[in-house]
């Protein structure tokens, strides 16, 4: 805490991962003799920077950018770029730190990384979004590559912006590469990436209910928070697996539908009009909205997905929820449930799907996008996610048997800590102290 002063969302993270690790560590003393505890906590490179760059009225603005390249012992740094006013180091270090665990959990070889600005997209004009990602790139270029940092989306970091990103950073280098990731299909993308991190989360709670209560999404209701790319496509999975999806939120409120929400509207709403979510009602008047994103958890529902942000999810809500007879939690965003809300979750005998186990679906994709541009070959929609469904199974299975092994069964949050580690830790141990 002394090291990474008013840092709160990163100093959260790693007690939570340190805490689940401590039997690890009974087990393995030649890694704490190496440092292991103490390194994997400290990224190998932050760096910050200046974008700048001209408003349409004529005036300059400047933000700040970064880019935390944390863990490379078993692959290139990967992670995403998330704008939005609340971004300060602190949250690209929470998020950097998940996405080393993350990223071993898929069984693919990424590193972990994350960055990003404190950019607010929000109301910006399509020409002065080109112009930030232009001026973000015109730094970002010089620390990334195929081989040692391959960014991708996050919170207000979609397709259009990843356009405007890749073309940049084409533009500067000379060089068509797989350098990011969540491009366009005539590009380089991979069919499944849009999709990835909702179908994921889906697969995984599938897999999770299934195994530790015999439930399925069959029949249910579903509460989701956020209306971004995750929730949209969670929402979307839940009805192919039978579920009814009845609410959606964005930062100033959340909609309930009691006729389940209408997934052509908000993506319309959404990706195309780029508008709030209150707009929801114009379209099925027996939805209602209301003011403030928090109350969406007191909505009956057999499940809920967090899909918003961090911290979303507290102490209150989780009781609501389990009050209600709400018998499944999957993170879709990162971290969205409280340390306190999780504890009354696990109490309660809630499955719990912690982020970085299920919502790994969107980097694992991202991988495959990267095996894609190495081929120079491009999968079927039907192949990619059947790579996917088989990811996410694994790592349901490699967390639920981590638990096991360490007496914490069904805790899935032990479990994934322990299984992402266990990779990280083998390959730090057996490349030395550097
Ligand atoms: P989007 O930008 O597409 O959507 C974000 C959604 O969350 C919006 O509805 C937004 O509402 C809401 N939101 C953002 N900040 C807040 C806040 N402070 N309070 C309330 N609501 C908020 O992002 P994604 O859907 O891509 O990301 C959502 C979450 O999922 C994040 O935690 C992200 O890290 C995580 N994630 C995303 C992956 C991906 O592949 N995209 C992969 C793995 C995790 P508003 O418009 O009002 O801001």
């Amino acid at each position: 805490v002394k090291r990474n002063p008013n840092e709160p969302e990163f100093h959260q993270a790693v007690k939570e991962v340190l805490e689940s690790l401590e039997p690890v560590a009974e087990r393995n003393p030649q890694w704490v003799e190496a440092g292991i505890f103490d390194r994997i906590v400290e990224p190998e490179r932050q760096v910050i920077f200046s974008v700048p760059w001209v408003d349409d009225n004529g005036k300059v603005q400047v933000n700040r950018g970064f880019r935390v390249q944390f863990n490379s012992a078993i692959g290139p740094y990967k992670g995403g770029l998330r704008f939005h006013s609340s971004v300060y180091i602190g949250i690209i270090k929470f998020l950097g730190f998940e996405q080393i665990f993350k990223n071993s959990l898929t069984g693919l070889p990424m590193g972990g990384g994350k960055g990003g600005s404190d950019f607010d997209p929000k109301g910006k004009s399509d020409g002065e979004i080109m112009r930030f990602c232009q001026s973000f790139m015109s730094e970002l270029y010089r620390h990334i590559g195929e081989n040692t940092d391959v960014p991708a989306g996050d919170i207000g970091v979609g397709g259009r912006e990843i356009g405007y990103l890749y073309g940049m950073y084409r533009k500067i280098r000379n060089d068509f590469t797989g350098v990011l990731t969540g491009k366009g299909l005539t590009w380089g993308g991979s069919l499944v990436r849009t999709e990835a991190t909702g179908y994921g989360l889906c697969y995984f709670m599938e897999e999770a209910m299934k195994s530790i209560k015999g439930k399925s999404f069959e029949g249910t209701t579903v509460a989701i928070s956020g209306s971004g790319n995750v929730a949209i496509y969670a929402a979307e999975k839940v009805y192919q697996l039978g579920g009814k999806p009845v609410t959606v939120s964005d930062s100033n409120g959340y909609i309930y539908d009691p006729d389940g929400i209408n997934v052509d509207t908000l993506k319309r709403i959404k990706e195309v009009e780029r508008k709030r979510i209150s707009e929801y009602v114009k379209y099925h008047p027996n939805a209602r909205y209301t003011e403030g994103c928090a109350g969406v958890w007191s909505e009956k529902c057999d499940i809920a997905l967090p899909c918003a942000t961090q911290n979303e999810l507290d102490e209150e809500a989780a009781r609501t929820l389990v009050a209600n007879g709400c018998f499944a939690v999957g993170e879709g965003a990162n971290m969205p449930t409280t340390p306190e809300a999780i504890e009354v979750l696990l109490e309660n005998g809630v499955v719990f799907g912690p982020a970085k186990a299920a919502n790994a679906g969107g980097v694992a994709t991202s991988g495959l996008e990267m095996c894609q541009n190495s081929m120079r070959y491009a999968w079927t929609f039907e192949e990619v996610d059947a790579k996917l469904k088989e990811i996410m199974v694994n790592i349901y299975t490699n967390a639920s048997e981590a638990a096991k092994e360490y007496g914490y069964e069904n805790n899935l949050m032990v479990g994934a800590n322990i299984a992402g580690f266990l990779k990280v830790a083998d390959a730090m141990y057996a490349q030395g102290i550097l």
